[in-house]
């Protein structure tokens, strides 16, 4: 079996005579082929192997795997040996039935994206809060800790990123979604968070006239994706202080040019994407991780110019 290639879209079938010698790691998802993590995860593991030998025999791979096979592929990985897997769209929610122990983060957020070998099965945690918060402050300069937040979105990243809010101390968690069901499922949800009564739903179609003026604005939906998608929300209701975060990357789109035109503080989502890979990583090696590896490999598998971490 060829392990040179580790950007190569695998299938389970071939965990069936898997015979990597070293330690692998693997991404699950459907369609994973865009997945820049191998990338990211490998450049960091090359810089670490070459001052820790632990390392130098460690490989991170990608798996297509759609959704009515997850619990099957998860048995598969561990008899196999894997150390560690992230899950990406569509098996975060699904998952947290299938691990034996969760994190309480991941099990309030009701999702996870890192799972980690234990001896009967996998831990489950969820590293996407921490790879938001971290990105807030080293773009932004935005420390959650009373910070006022209107998070866009009520999905997957939207659960997690509300979660984080409320660990982290936010002053104000203002969050619009579309559908008003799916809203009112995660404003249910953070009830058992602490600080929930800093929480305030609203219709992201009709946003309130009391909405903050000034805030940190999360976008959490999958809207600007497509550079033709219209922004989330009208940034003109806001004052230039505002600083807007952006977890899509790869296009200049509606809510990036908005925030440029009224000169608001904006970056978009690569930087999370990174963080949350570092927490991962951390959490499989035990390591200190080169953030910024992860950040050239990401950069370079995406055709971006260099970023800082
Ligand atoms: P989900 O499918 O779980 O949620 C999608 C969200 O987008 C929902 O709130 C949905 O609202 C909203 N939405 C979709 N279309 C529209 C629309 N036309 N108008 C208004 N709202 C809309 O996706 P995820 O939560 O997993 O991902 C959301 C985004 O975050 C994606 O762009 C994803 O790529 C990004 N992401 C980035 C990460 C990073 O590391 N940078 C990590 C994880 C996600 P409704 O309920 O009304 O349908």
């Amino acid at each position: 079996m060829q392990f040179d290639d580790p950007d190569r879209v695998r299938s389970l079938d071939e965990l069936k005579q898997w015979n990597y010698p070293g330690t692998a790691l693997a991404v699950l998802g459907s369609p994973i082929a865009h997945s820049v993590s191998p990338a990211m995860h490998n450049a960091a593991l090359n810089l670490m192997g070459q001052t820790q030998q632990l390392f130098l025999d460690w490989r991170y791979f990608k798996f297509d795997t759609p959704p009515e096979i997850l619990p099957r592929a998860l048995e598969q990985l561990h008899a196999a040996g894997f150390q560690g897997i992230n899950l990406t769209i569509p098996h975060k929610v699904q998952a947290v039935d299938l691990v034996v122990e969760i994190d309480p983060g991941a099990k309030l957020s009701g999702a996870v994206n890192t799972l980690h070998r234990r001896a009967n099965g996998w831990a489950g945690y969820n590293s996407d809060g921490y790879g938001m918060e971290q990105a807030l402050r080293r773009e932004l300069g935005v420390d959650l800790k009373d910070a006022t937040v209107i998070l866009l979105g009520a999905g997957g990243a939207a659960r997690a990123a509300a979660v984080q809010c409320l660990q982290s101390g936010v002053a104000e968690l203002w969050i619009g979604n579309r559908n008003q069901e799916r809203l009112g499922g995660l404003i249910e949800l953070l009830q058992e968070a602490p600080g929930s009564e800093r929480v305030r739903g609203f219709d992201l179609s009709e946003p309130p006239a009391e909405l903050p003026r000034q805030a940190v604005i999360v976008n959490a939906t999958s809207l600007g994706l497509k550079d033709e998608d219209p922004a989330p929300i009208d940034l003109a209701r806001f004052a230039p202080e505002t600083k807007v975060y952006d977890m899509t990357y790869g296009v200049e789109n509606a809510l990036a040019r908005s925030a440029k035109h009224y000169q608001m503080a904006y970056a978009d989502g690569l930087s999370m994407l990174v963080w949350q890979g570092v927490r991962s990583l951390e959490i499989w090696t035990g390591a200190q991780v080169p953030a910024q590896a992860m950040m050239d490999g990401a950069c370079h598998a995406k055709g971006y110019e260099p970023r800082r971490a």
